[in-house]
């Protein structure tokens, strides 16, 4: 694990008047590079050759900068990282840069300074850590079963890392458990190394939420607190085949067609919550951001706590992550919420930058980069 001072001795050797904001052409870069610019940073974009055109598509929103590498997992190497140390480089991780990198290859041997607390990532990638974190927040969470003989309700079976929902299933008994499990792994959806450690959950019927926080460390709402969460907006993931599943039941019921219902995000919906749910919604971002603390010393800038709302208003809370989630995409521009907290549009990838912009003034990067 790659310590803090380790990072701060790379940060002393930055020129922090010329900070870049990096991060991989993927996922979220688009709305970090722009909001990186609307503060007044410079960007690098580490790009695969086939990605280029796309960000050059859009030139508000474009990489002042290309690193062309040939896989995304290349930042890891020597060449790449001293390039990114010496253009004074600050990394923005999103989802894409944490499944292609890796969290471990990230926590054990990525030397560039990047945006946040590093150690998050560890507790959002062990499902066992992050169902505990969010236990311990006092979150409801939904039942997990320890093994498949324990099932006796409608569950979700997930695996292991970020897999965008692939090869997720429902099953209701033991045996329908076996059955579905047995037929994905000769469909090869799941490996049979995958299929060893399911994660067996309840399903929690509702509507589901997935609100966009930032833990700002610099600055807090009213005189004397030194920090604050914020929710900035908020958004529905859809995912193929379920959201729109029932489609394909205007031919009969899925159990006669033998269709299962996948869970493969495929892009995100905006969304609003009712204003007498905002007090608990707030509640939670700050309580998880408040054990976190305990835990690892605290999350530091954008987070989303995944949540299905039951028709008695219960939040069930299923998931963190950890660092910017693509739903934030829909509001380049400020949403409905950040509209009410800030003058200007303000996006959670300008969220980022106008953070470290402030912790650059305040002579405080070390508190905001890890
Ligand atoms: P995850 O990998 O935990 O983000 O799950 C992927 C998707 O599966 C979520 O976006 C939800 O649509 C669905 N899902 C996950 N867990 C649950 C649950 N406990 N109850 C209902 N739906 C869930």
């Amino acid at each position: 694990m790659i310590s803090r001072e380790e990072i701060a001795k790379q940060l002393k050797k930055y020129d922090k008047k010329k900070l870049a904001i990096a991060t991989i052409c993927s996922h979220s870069a688009l709305q970090i590079f722009h909001g990186a610019r609307q503060e007044g940073f410079r960007t690098i974009g580490i790009c695969t050759p086939d990605r280029r055109e796309l960000y050059e598509s859009y030139p508000l929103a474009a990489p002042d900068e290309f690193i062309i590498v040939n896989k995304p997992s290349d930042v890891l190497s020597e060449k790449i990282q001293s390039q990114l140390l010496r253009k004074n480089a600050v990394i923005v991780p999103h989802g894409s840069f944490v499944e292609y990198v890796g969290e471990k290859n990230i926590c054990d041997s990525f030397q560039v300074p990047m945006f946040g607390n590093r150690l998050s990532l560890k507790w959002e990638g062990d499902r066992k850590k992050m169902m505990s974190w969010l236990h311990q927040a006092g979150c409801h969470i939904p039942r997990h079963f320890e093994t498949p003989s324990q099932i006796d309700r409608v569950v979700i079976v997930k695996f292991n890392g970020a897999k965008g929902g692939r090869g997720y299933f429902l099953a209701n008994s033991t045996a329908d458990f076996e059955k579905k499990m047995k037929k994905r792994i000769a469909e090869g959806l799941v490996s049979k190394e995958d299929a060893e450690t399911p994660n067996i959950q309840e399903f929690i019927n509702g509507v589901r939420y997935y609100p966009h926080y930032f833990q700002s460390v610099l600055m807090g709402y009213r005189k004397g607190e030194k920090e604050r969460t914020e929710l900035l907006s908020m958004d529905k993931r859809l995912e193929s085949n379920v959201d729109e599943i029932y489609r394909i039941m205007a031919a009969g019921t899925l159990q006669e067609l033998d269709i299962n219902p996948t869970y493969v995000v495929t892009g995100n919906a905006p969304i609003t919550i009712r204003e007498s749910m905002m007090p608990e919604l707030l509640s939670i971002g700050k309580r998880v951001a408040a054990t976190s603390k305990k835990l690892f010393g605290g999350i530091v800038g954008p987070y989303c706590v995944e949540m299905v709302v039951t028709p008695d208003l219960t939040p069930y809370c299923f998931e963190i992550s950890a660092r910017i989630v693509a739903g934030t995409n829909l509001y380049p521009m400020g949403s409905f919420l950040s509209a009410y907290l800030f003058k200007e549009p303000m996006s959670t990838g300008r969220r980022i930058a106008r953070e470290l912009k402030l912790a650059g003034k305040q002579n405080r990067l070390d508190e905001v980069l890890y």
